[in-house]
């Protein structure tokens, strides 16, 4: 990710950001090496990383030695230094995981529930956020991230409203958990929110653009394009699992036929799996797999497709060497390094860490806020709303 700070004087904000992204990502770094990377003079430099570590964001380790002289020190990213909440809700249930700095679920729980009401579910939710944080000071939690299934606005096509949190729309949602918890919130679409997560903690390091395609009950994904999640007009961008993908093929909960997910999903793999062997089922989704991952980089060219999602880790696996002999498309480069499909580094835990990873970005990542569609203002820069204050 190409980072640049700004010697302008009002722009500390961004780039206290700006410098902790950069450690993020290459460090352990030394304040010369940020200043390269970053644009900024070593000067600034070091009176944000004196900050930081006040702040207890960073921690300093010695330089490894190169010749003679004294090595620089170089700082990381302190685990400990903050933490976020994730909150997933499905219709299964509610599940929450503490986060760290790092990106390490530090501790988790869940609540099976399959039919809340709004108002038990706002409520169990506030349960989980205080068991989470409590034994954590205040002001070390940067939020709370959520995830709802998508996508928003499209009756036909959503989990919300038949579920958990019956009869209650999206904005009733939003609002509610706005008035519920005590830190700011974020709330996104949950193939949004994994995909985000695997942006920060996962193979976002690797690749600037990438297609994050999701294996759950059914099949969703995200582009993320210069290292950002592109979420469509309305915040549902991409509904993959929907695509029509076999012609008067079999019938699909949103109305149509032969959607992609109808074969390739844990839905199908729970369906068909028991009636006919994984090894049946696997050769008879192979020119379907094939066609979803021709189809994703005929419309996005990604460096790369990274699958993951909840099927067992041997499953994704076995489903990747479906991907050994591909069909050409824009993927297939002469000059390729890296495969046309890899897997998520994230595993199981995708979404609960993506959705803490919304609150996390109000400290890394320059120029991506999450959305919130609440019609609220954004929770403020931590960094203005703290620092700023203290530093007056
Ligand atoms: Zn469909």
């Amino acid at each position: 990710m190409a980072l640049s700070g700004t010697n302008q004087g009002q722009a500390r904000p961004h780039n206290r950001r700006t410098v902790l992204e950069a450690i993020r990502q290459h460090g352990p770094i030394s304040r010369a090496d940020i200043a390269r990377r970053v644009g900024l003079t070593t000067q600034t430099v070091s009176t944000i990383t004196s900050e930081l570590l006040d702040h207890g964001f960073l921690s300093l380790r010695p330089g490894a030695r190169k010749g003679r002289g004294f090595p620089a020190p170089c700082f990381e990213i302190a685990p400990e230094g903050a933490f976020a909440i994730g909150v997933s809700i499905s219709p299964r249930g509610l599940e929450a995981g503490l986060m760290d700095l790092a990106g390490n679920l530090v501790s988790g729980r869940r609540v099976a529930a399959s039919r809340l009401s709004a108002k038990q579910a706002f409520g169990a939710i506030r349960e989980l956020v205080d068991d989470l944080a409590s034994g954590h000071a205040e002001e070390r939690i940067l939020g709370v991230g959520i995830s709802l299934p998508g996508p928003f606005g499209i009756e036909a096509m959503s989990f919300v409203g038949s579920t958990t949190m019956e009869g209650w729309s999206e904005a009733d949602i939003r609002e509610g958990l706005h008035d519920t918890l005590p830190y700011p919130t974020f709330v996104d679409g949950d193939m949004s929110a994994a995909a985000h997560g695997e942006r920060l903690f996962g193979r976002g390091t690797e690749f600037r653009d990438f297609f994050y395609l999701y294996m759950g009950v059914g099949l969703g994904g995200a582009m993320i394009y210069n290292n950002q999640v592109m979420r469509g007009a309305h915040g549902n961008a991409s509904e993959i699992g929907h695509i029509p993908i076999v012609l008067n093929g079999e019938p699909c909960s949103c109305g149509n036929r032969g959607c992609l997910e109808r074969y390739f999903s844990l839905e199908a793999y729970d369906r068909r799996v028991p009636e006919i062997g994984e090894a049946a089922w696997l050769d008879e989704i192979r020119p379907i797999f094939c066609a979803a991952i021709v189809t994703i980089e005929n419309m996005y060219e990604p460096e790369t497709i990274v699958l993951g999602g909840q099927a067992p880790d041997g499953l994704l696996a076995r489903l990747l060497a479906l991907a050994d002999d591909l069909p050409v498309s824009l993927g297939a480069r002469s000059d390729r390094k890296v495969p046309r499909i890899v897997p998520s580094l994230a595993g199981s835990d995708a979404v609960i860490r993506g959705a803490a990873s919304l609150a996390v970005n109000r400290v890394f990542a320059p120029g991506e806020t999450p959305p919130d569609r609440s019609g609220r203002d954004a929770a403020p820069d931590l960094f203005s709303s703290r620092m700023e204050r203290e530093t007056r």
